[in-house]
């Protein structure tokens, strides 16, 4: 019986959990994310193609990979999207397909991605507030994503995520509304607290989630609890079971300790971590002819590189790339 295969790091972390950014491109511009006017996105041509991302996802997957997230950018921006996802959902050793989206444009394609394999979504949504949502993300499109959300919520993903950036002074007086639309819903809630990762010179400001934890469980008489996903997320659930919120909080509370994931970039660059620079190109050697075994040893030498944990608060100012280009 042959041992299944795990990819571990220097601090004995077991990577099994690639994101993968199809495209660096967004129809929005979030204030924690990209700059308005940004236009130092990755050539085209350097984008991996279907065929490379495939490979490259396949020697993933037997080298121990088995959560796959679809992110971007906005990853339906990418021309055939679901395409991917079907090619991707089928190969050996991925037990899990889940995509990252702003949903402005869900509506069109969340019935051809569940069928497809993607099994889950979570949808950023940062407010409920029109001229909110235009102040955060640069555009009028509140509309539009909750038209998506509904759609996903209609073509049976579930549980939805909802993701939101809690800002302080911005969107922070609307987390009750957030909470009662979830509990309406039947949502999953994540508040996440906003990370130093490139300056887009806008709004953007830390909110420490762990007081607003606090509130939310004497206010719901809420219990610790986990829930399905590879994610940092930590929860706390109803007693009932009926309603849960999820923290991510990497200035806070850290999760580097038990980290399980790499970012792939559209351009095949592998980030080993959000919060440093340590990084292997891929590209190269796909286009250079490599085999699968000198693909896997490649995979494996650059897991040796993951650091043990991010710098945040002691150099904000380190990390100068978008969140867009390797996806949250
Ligand atoms: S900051 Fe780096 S080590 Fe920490 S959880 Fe994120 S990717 Fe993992």
């Amino acid at each position: 019986m042959t041992t299944p295969a795990s990819l571990t790091d220097r601090y004995q972390r077991n990577i099994e959990y690639l994101r993968l950014s199809v495209t660096d491109r967004c129809d929005l511009r979030c204030a924690y994310c990209m700059p308005e006017g940004f236009k130092g996105y990755e050539e085209p041509d350097h984008w991996l193609n279907f065929d490379e991302i495939e490979r490259l996802v396949a020697a993933f997957a037997r080298l121990g990979v088995k959560r796959l997230r679809l992110t971007g950018g906005e990853p339906l921006l990418r021309k055939n999207l679901p395409e991917l996802a079907g090619r991707l959902s089928a190969l050996p050793g991925i037990e899990d397909l889940s995509l990252s989206t702003n949903a402005t444009q869900l509506a069109k394609y969340a019935e051809q991605l569940k069928r497809n394999g993607v099994s889950r979504i979570n949808v950023s949504l940062d407010s409920l507030r029109r001229d909110r949502i235009e102040q955060i993300t640069g555009r009028d499109c509140l509309d539009r994503i909750l038209a998506g959300i509904m759609a996903g919520k209609k073509a049976g993903f579930a549980p939805i995520k909802i993701n939101m950036v809690a800002l302080q002074g911005v969107n922070d007086d609307e987390i009750d509304t957030i909470v009662a639309f979830c509990l309406e819903h039947e949502f999953i809630l994540r508040f996440i607290e906003s990370m130093p990762i490139g300056s887009t010179g806008r709004e953007a400001q830390f909110l420490d989630l762990q007081p607003v934890k606090q509130r939310l469980q004497e206010r719901f008489g809420l219990v610790e609890g986990m829930l399905p996903g590879g994610g940092p997320a930590r929860y706390l659930k109803s007693v009932d079971g009926k309603f849960s919120v999820g923290f991510i909080t990497p200035i806070s509370q850290h999760f580097c300790e038990t980290c399980n994931r790499v970012r792939l970039a559209v351009d095949g660059t592998l980030y080993t971590c959000l919060g440093q620079e340590e990084k292997f190109e891929f590209r190269p050697l796909l286009r250079g002819g490599i085999t699968d075994s000198e693909l896997e040893d490649a995979i494996r030498e650059a897991i040796s590189l993951k650091p043990e944990r991010h710098e945040f608060r002691e150099e904000p100012c380190k990390i100068v790339r978008f969140m867009s280009s390797t996806g949250g």
